[in-house]
């Protein structure tokens, strides 16, 4: 048996099972063994069943009667049905695909029984418990097998269960001899970690929960370093690159803002600019909280490129490329690029894919105007316009820049040399690369998947801002925060709703109580709160047109409230909105509830967030009122991290870490080890000559590695 045969050439699996391990990603012996648990049954937890409710999960010792092998009613699945009997009850026992067990065990056996209880309450069962033999002596119940004390439990998908994967697993550890470890043997020994084949069946098979979190550790270390070293070697790798001269004074430009710099906005732009100077590409992460003021420091930075002229040449411009995640977004930063090139023209272009346009307009120099895109990639292509701004329609094949200087990516947390490198083109120079951020991350996660950047942060608010007041809305207060937003919306200001879901039933929770939805709500507020103010929706299912119309209405202030999923999120400036109403806000993280109300941070009027929950648990409480007192949005990541656990935070999904890898970024010491080591790895082996299989390893992630 190969790490690299498919399951198929081992297993014979049915329709339901092969799609099932398709939706985990699950194809060859190696991912079937990287398909690690979700955690660990012991059979501690003893219960009866006299009392059992559905949900719980529970290990009974019982004799099981009248097993029988049959076929499900409507499914036709085989199943086998029978009961199991204690001393204080009995329960309906059921598995589903296996028939043979009628046949391994008789009338009355003695077992001890671990599964869920599943079903109404009037009518519960145990769902495909998993059995040990166990025998009566003096002292009591002994088990027969006391290796399998404790047993893999796995994130499982319709159509294959735990009980599935431990035997396919005891399978491949039978036939598996050796694997061979991609992680130097030193560095195994130096950390006290296991060989990746005892982690293996650590994982899989422990004997103990020690040993199940010593395999842990290992996959842990193991993902951060190979990140770690991913990303090192791209850093090396970029860091030798040539890229353009950018050697400008930007004192007057800056002088110019309708603002005084902060401190912090002053020394970022000096950090980019020497980046800028050296002759290699620049790679920078700009973070900074919502507000903190990230676009001036851009404009900055991009006015720098525009004055430089290619070299050699004393004409023409370098240029600058500036992406956005949304057309609202783009558009957004297109005119603020406006006002801050008021007092030095310039040619500016937007592309998105509902439509292209230029600064200035022709016919009136104050004004931009709509052009065709094949006229707008014409004058990119030949450097009339030095300044590109975007969504994804800016890295399209068909937009060529004529000496592309700068990158600037807003929101965008993984933007790869190769894209860097496309967009460039024909030339050999690697542009300059400034990403910016407002997602607040722990440090260590900010260390493992920024690894191949610099950071700056923008830990400082411009001054004048007010600090958002904050409220949790308990159900007997919401009289009084409509009141409030009554006051203010009478003030002239303007306010976002924000609710969890557009309007489509939510699947899990067919049961229990909906989220609000934004389509009701509108209807509701319409109808009950405010029957006199202008009410809309955006949300993600609308057309960008749709959405740019309304977003336009609403800085024109024709809508008085909007009420949004949270596309909202990210960016948007609409600074005379100074209330935000959160609905269902226990379904956020913390720090995505502190990105929301950053849209209301944008104006010197007075601020408010109300954050309404719908259960309102101690927990629920406790957790939103770090809202309340959190200095920052970084500090609110480490909390979400803390206590909700890395699945939390926001943005995850774009950063291709697993689960355990996600754990392991609760763990300082554990990621700067993993760091320190990859640098040191890439410092002396860049290529990973000395270290082939660590190659092979690398190569096979990197084909699994989507940038977006
Ligand atoms: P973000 O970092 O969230 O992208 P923006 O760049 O959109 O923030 O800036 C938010 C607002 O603050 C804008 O209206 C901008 O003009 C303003 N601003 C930026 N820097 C300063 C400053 N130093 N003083 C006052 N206002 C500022
Ligand atoms: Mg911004």
């Amino acid at each position: 048996m190969q790490l690299t045969d498919t399951l198929t050439t081992h297993f014979r699996l049915v329709e339901a099972q092969k799609s099932a391990l398709a939706r985990l990603g699950i194809h060859t012996i190696r991912d079937l063994l990287y398909h690690l648990p979700s955690r660990y049954d012991h059979g501690g937890s003893e219960g009866v069943v006299s009392g059992l409710l559905p949900g719980q999960e529970v290990t009974i010792v019982g004799s099981l009667k009248k097993l029988e092998a049959k076929k499900g009613w409507k499914s036709r699945i085989p199943l086998t049905e029978g009961w199991l009997e204690d001393a204080t009850g009995k329960i309906k026992v059921r598995w589903f695909n296996q028939p043979y067990i009628a046949k391994m065990y008789g009338e009355g056996a003695l077992v001890r029984a671990t599964g869920k209880v599943t079903g109404s309450t009037d009518k519960v069962y145990l769902a495909n418990p998993q059995l040990q033999k166990v025998s009566v002596t003096e002292t009591g119940f002994f088990k027969e097998n006391p290796t399998e004390d404790f047993f893999a439990i796995y994130p499982e998908s319709r159509g294959v269960s735990s009980l599935w994967f431990r035997s396919a697993l005891k399978k491949v550890f039978a036939a598996l001899r050796e694997v061979a470890d991609p992680i130097p043997a030193d560095l195994l020994k130096k950390y006290n970690l296991p060989t990746l084949k005892t982690a293996l069946i650590w994982a899989h098979q422990p004997k103990n929960l020690k040993d199940a979190e010593a395999a842990r550790k290992r996959f842990a270390f193991e993902e951060v370093f190979y990140i770690q070293l991913e990303r090192g070697a791209i850093r090396r790798a970029t860091e030798r690159e040539k890229s353009f001269v950018v050697n400008a004074d930007v004192a007057d430009f800056v002088d110019a803002f309708p603002f005084a710099p902060t401190a912090a906005q002053k020394k970022a732009v000096a950090t980019i600019l020497k980046d800028m100077s050296s002759g290699h590409p620049m790679s920078r992460l700009l973070e900074g909280d919502v507000g903190s003021g990230k676009t001036a420091v851009a404009a900055a930075a991009s006015y720098a490129t525009v004055i430089t002229k290619p070299e050699g040449q004393n004409f023409g411009t370098l240029q600058v490329a500036y992406m956005a995640p949304t057309e609202i977004l783009a558009k957004q930063h297109f005119e603020s690029f406006i006002q801050f090139f008021d007092t030095h023209p310039i040619n500016i272009g937007l592309i998105t894919g509902s439509g292209c346009y230029k600064f200035p307009s022709k016919v009136n120099k104050d004004k931009y105007t709509s052009i065709s895109r094949a006229q707008l990639l014409k004058w990119v292509a030949n450097g009339e316009i030095p300044i590109l701004i975007g969504t994804h329609a800016l890295i399209q094949k068909a937009v060529k820049f004529k000496h592309l200087a700068l990158v600037v990516i807003d929101e965008q947390h993984r933007f790869g040399t190769n894209q860097r490198r496309a967009l460039a083109k024909k030339d050999n120079r690697l542009p300059h690369l400034l990403s910016m951020t407002a997602t607040p991350i722990p440090r260590t996660l900010a260390l493992t998947i920024y690894g191949d950047l610099d950071l700056t942060l923008l830990d400082e608010m411009p001054p004048g801002r007010k600090r958002v007041i904050t409220e949790i809305v308990k159900p007997t207060d919401r009289p009084a925060a409509y009141a409030h937003m009554h006051e203010q919306l009478k003030e002239g200001r303007q306010a976002y709703v924000i609710c969890p879901r557009i309007d489509e039933p939510d699947p899990d929770k067919a049961f229990a109580l909906q989220a609000k939805s934004v389509k009701e709500e509108a209807q509701r507020l319409k109808k009950e709160i405010f029957p006199k103010y202008e009410i809309e929706i955006l949300h993600s299912k609308m057309t960008p047109k749709a959405k740019d119309d309304i977003m336009a209405r609403f800085a024109a202030h024709e809508i008085d409230i909007l009420v949004a999923t949270s596309v909202v999120e990210v960016g948007v400036n609409v600074p005379n909105a100074t209330m935000i109403f959160i609905e269902g806000a226990e379904r956020f993280g913390l720090s995505q509830l502190h990105q929301l109300r950053g849209r209301v941070v944008r104006s010197t009027h007075q601020a408010y967030c109300f954050v309404a929950p719908e259960s309102k648990g101690e927990s629920t409480m406790a957790r939103l009122k770090a809202l309340v007192t959190a200095k920052n949005g970084f500090e609110l990541a480490e909390q979400d991290l803390l206590q909700r656990g890395p699945g939390e935070l926001a943005g995850r999904k774009q950063w291709g870490i697993s689960d355990v890898g996600m754990e392991a970024i609760k763990n300082l010491k554990l990621v700067e080890a993993a760091r320190t080591e990859a640098l040191a790895l890439v410092q002396k082996d860049e290529y990973f000559k000395a270290h082939p299989l660590l190659q092979k390893t690398l190569t096979a992630r990197a084909a699994h590695t989507h940038f977006e």
